[in-house]
């Protein structure tokens, strides 16, 4: 199906733009396909964006549910509309598709089949509808023009949102998209063991002799039981957040607490933010060039801890060497076993309006382009040394080795991102604090491990010998997850296994940007999993303090739980 709008004005008389937007059934992929064209011939006016398709009451309000990017996991469900307007790449539209669940035991998809991660909007609105707004190459320029050299997808299910998901997989496989090019773990000879198998992971944000001293009350505690992991922030001389990108001098003490702690075998990943410059560096006025441009030319600020920065375009050599030149510190002489690229893959992409850095105005894949060059430029020189950043968005599966989950957990979470990309990504983070109840704390630290999730990011606070029964938690979870790492590291999450006895729910709080807020979750849960070889493996979880029933619609999946019991399940 063909709409044509030809010999549109935008002077009088001046018949300037055509719009053509086609609708396709493409049987083979079982999906509809839609795809806009804008012809301008102004020498005035340039196309700015273009917003199609414009899909509304996907599902009926109040019979079905939208699964809305966003969250710790990549996407929420919700029984409400939720109106948004984000831009991808994204933490919060990690992955550009949305899906609507219908009470009737159908739903769909929508998915932009971008295989460069350009930037766009995903825009929801009040009535379950969405749409995809993207920004012209050359936006606004006189005689800008626009196809979105890619198509929208809407795909129909007979089931719930992990069809979606899985779909989104297999197109994402299928058209070989660029953050896909090292295929999965199991397969990479690049990809670092240590990753692979990063144990329990600490935060350390104290000064560095303190933070030194609690890897070794880490060490002590853990006894050889796991490896451990460490983020460590405040390792500059003066402690505290730096005028990024300005680190050095590094503490005196950093480089010989690095020496001393890698010697226990302590895993050490100091924080870098790789993304903005501080306006008080005395660097900045020369800087301020190569930072992104709004469309009036000016930069954009964004103030973080009542202080001025501006995000700086990966595109440009100018940004990407002055990173490079951070990590050639870290790794060449003080020998960290990998870095932290803080808010790269966390942070919204900016669209960036210069036309001084080489890269088309407004819209494309330059944000992303950029960033991929920058890592790859690192790990050209420093092959096998880890890089991770904060949460996760795809354009970067192939560049990061581990992304940092640090978000709010709630119960409306969907696993969307291991449903999509398990076994291609390690994630690791959990946030959980010392204070939560014993059930509260198993429901959120275990369903990341069922999720594939490596975890702790623990503050030193939970190695007090009042927390022990929570911290030996977190320890025999990293004991599962290391013992069955061709399944939780290069397998893939299949789906959930409904439990079909009867458990309870359990009413729980968890923390919300510093308040305790009511969560609602089963106290039995259950994942499949598939390694690379086509094993299977479910993972059991009770978080309650009681003994549970669990019936997962087989015989080897009838079983009690004992209190607090995580049971694997093999062939
Ligand atoms: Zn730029």
């Amino acid at each position: 199906m063909r709409f044509v709008w030809s010999g549109l004005d935008l002077d009088a008389g001046d018949g300037a733009v055509d719009v053509i937007c086609d609708v396709s059934r493409n049987e083979e992929e079982g999906r509809f396909e839609f795809r806009i064209k804008v012809e301008n011939r102004s020498g005035k006016y340039g196309l700015f964006d273009t917003e199609y398709p414009k899909l509304s009451s996907l599902v009926r309000p109040g019979n079905g549910a939208f699964i809305h990017p966003g969250g710790n996991w990549g996407g929420e469900k919700k029984r409400k509309p939720y109106a948004f307007k984000r831009i991808y790449p994204d933490f919060h539209v990690p992955i550009q598709l949305a899906a609507y669940d219908a009470d009737t035991g159908d739903g769909v998809m929508m998915a932009a089949l971008d295989a460069d991660a350009r930037i766009k909007y995903v825009v929801s609105d009040a009535s379950f509808g969405l749409s995809f707004l993207v920004p012209a190459e050359g936006a606004g320029l006189p005689g800008a023009h626009g196809t979105p050299p890619f198509a929208f997808a809407l795909y129909p299910y007979h089931g719930d949102w992990w069809k979606g998901a899985k779909r989104y997989r297999a197109w994402a496989e299928k058209a070989k998209v660029k953050w896909l090019s090292k295929g999965r773990i199991a397969g990479r000879k690049d990809f670092p063991k240590a990753m692979r198998d990063a144990g329990l992971w600490m935060l350390m944000t104290d000064d560095v002799p303190t933070n030194e001293r609690n890897v070794n009350l880490t060490v002590d505690k853990v006894a050889g039981r796991v490896p451990i992991s460490v983020h460590w922030y405040n390792w500059q001389f003066n402690g505290g957040d730096p005028i990024y990108p300005k680190y050095f001098p590094a503490h005196p003490d950093f480089s010989n607490a690095v020496r001393r702690c890698t010697a226990k075998g302590v895993r050490v990943m100091p924080y870098v933010n790789a993304r903005i410059w501080g306006h008080l560096d005395p660097g900045w006025p020369q800087a301020k060039r190569y930072a992104c441009c709004q469309p009036d030319g000016s930069v954009y600020v964004e103030n973080w801890r009542k202080k001025d920065f501006s995000a700086m375009c990966p595109f440009t050599k100018f940004w990407r060497d002055d990173v490079v030149s951070v990590t050639d510190a870290l790794f060449g002489t003080f020998g960290v076993n990998s870095i932290y690229l803080d808010q790269v893959a966390s942070m919204v992409a900016v669209i960036c309006y210069s036309s001084d850095h080489g890269h088309p105005v407004g819209g494309g894949s330059h944000w992303v382009d950029g960033y991929r060059q920058m890592v790859a430029d690192i790990h050209r020189r420093y092959p096998g040394k880890p890089l991770t950043s904060e949460n996760f968005c795809e354009p970067y599966v192939d560049t990061f080795e581990n992304f940092l989950l640090w978000c709010p957990n709630y119960d409306t979470d969907v696993p969307l991102i291991p449903a999509v990309y398990s076994g291609y990504i390690e994630t690791f983070a959990c946030i959980a604090t010392a204070s939560y109840s014993m059930e509260a704390y198993r429901a959120v630290n275990s369903r990341a491990l069922m999720w594939g999730n490596q975890g702790g990011w623990c503050t030193p606070g939970i190695l007090k010998d009042a927390h022990a029964e929570k911290f030996e938690y977190l320890v025999k979870l990293a004991q599962i997850r290391g013992k069955n790492l061709e399944y939780f590291s290069d397998g893939e999450l299949i789906g959930e296994v409904v439990n079909k006895a009867s458990a309870p729910m359990l009413n729980l709080k968890w923390i919300r940007w510093g308040s305790m807020i009511d969560q609602r979750v089963p106290a039995v849960q259950a994942m499949r999993w598939r390694s690379p070889a086509g094993k299977e493996m479910v993972v059991v979880s009770n978080s309650s303090d009681n003994e549970q029933p669990f019936d997962g619609g087989e015989d080897r999946l009838r079983f009690k739980l004992a209190a607090g019991e995580i049971r694997i399940v093999k062939p």
